[in-house]
């Protein structure tokens, strides 16, 4: 079995409850407030140790207290976190504030994530069983060195492009999406790449895959797979020449944060256990379906048993 060895962020989320959102200048009463364990690339490392993957996080926290409770947490998780450094920095942090109707405003401040490198991939002596897992919440340059580390490595890799970064603002995002052998993409994303799949019907999905996989095409990886991750209608993906579509398992949702970041740490954890891709893939859309049945990102990803017990 190979290694999910995730590069990403580290936040945490400080969310208030609040009975309506504030104007500009206004200052309102918060009834509760929450700390919980955050960032795109931690939670998904959750979600891959979680289903039984050996898993590396390559990231960055601060100095600070919320530093050292994240370091805490994710070792808790068993979660290598000897490449998870602690720079003289603040910790990233998302403020949220959510309102009775459930409207939210949110300020993220990357801090630490602004500094995580992919040096550290050196050390991890990558080899072709091992996955090698990428958000867009830490620099694009520290995705470039990941991508050509574990390239060199002959590494499998997966980009989930979340959030969105348009080209224009990215300069290596076209070398960068050329360079990965998964693409893993949600609807808004989508259309972000690829404008004319903006406002398609759910089912209509597999037409906009094809549409992503020609714009990789283009670029200098014309192999990349493609997974679209489609909500509450499941997933469709480009995998090879075949186009597999999967409904999601109909459940009870509580909230689906996080649901792409169980996803794609699911599939990784496929991935680096072996599985094919469209095997992977439906690991992972069961796993994400426990995921929106329980509150909260980190702490609402699915273990092995409980993922076991649906493919029984
Ligand atoms: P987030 O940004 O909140 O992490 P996302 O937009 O990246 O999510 P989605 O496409 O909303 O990701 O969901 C990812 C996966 O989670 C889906 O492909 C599906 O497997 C599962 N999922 C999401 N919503 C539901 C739902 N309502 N019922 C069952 N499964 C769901």
């Amino acid at each position: 079995m190979g290694r999910v060895v995730v590069v990403g962020s580290t936040n945490m989320d400080v969310t208030t409850r609040v009975d309506r959102i504030p104007q500009p200048g206004e200052t309102v009463a918060g009834s509760a407030v929450v700390f919980t364990p955050g960032g795109r690339g931690a939670n998904q490392a959750v979600a891959a140790s979680r289903l039984g993957a050996p898993t590396v996080l390559v990231g960055a926290v601060g100095s600070d207290g919320f530093g050292a409770v994240l370091h805490e947490f994710l070792r808790g998780e068993a979660i290598d976190v000897t490449c998870l450094v602690r720079l003289d920095s603040v910790t990233g942090t998302a403020v949220t504030m959510v309102d009775d109707a459930g409207e939210n405003v949110i300020a993220i401040v990357p801090g630490a994530n602004t500094a995580v490198s992919a040096a550290a991939l050196d050390g991890l002596g990558l080899g072709p069983d091992d996955v090698v897992l990428l958000q867009q919440e830490i620099p694009a340059s520290a995705n470039a060195q990941a991508l050509s580390r574990a390239r060199a490595a002959g590494a499998r890799t997966v980009l989930n492009a979340a959030p969105h970064r348009p080209m224009a603002a990215d300069p290596l995002a076209a070398d960068v999406r050329a360079a990965v052998d998964v693409l893993v993409v949600n609807e808004h994303e989508l259309a972000g790449l690829v404008p004319e799949a903006a406002g398609l019907p759910h089912l209509a999905a597999t037409a906009a895959v094809a549409a992503v996989r020609g714009l990789l095409a283009d670029g200098a990886g014309p192999t990349a797979d493609i997974v679209v991750t489609l909500g509450g209608a499941g997933t469709c993906a480009r995998i090879g020449d075949a186009v597999v579509t999967l409904a999601a398992p109909q459940v009870p949702v509580v909230d689906t944060t996080g649901a792409g970041d169980c996803f794609c740490g699911a599939f990784g954890a496929g991935l680096a256990a072996g599985l094919p891709a469209a095997t992977a893939l439906f690991h992972a859309n069961l796993a994400a379906s426990l995921a929106v049945q329980r509150p909260g990102a980190g702490a609402a990803m699915p273990t092995r048993a409980e993922l076991d017990a649906l493919l029984t």
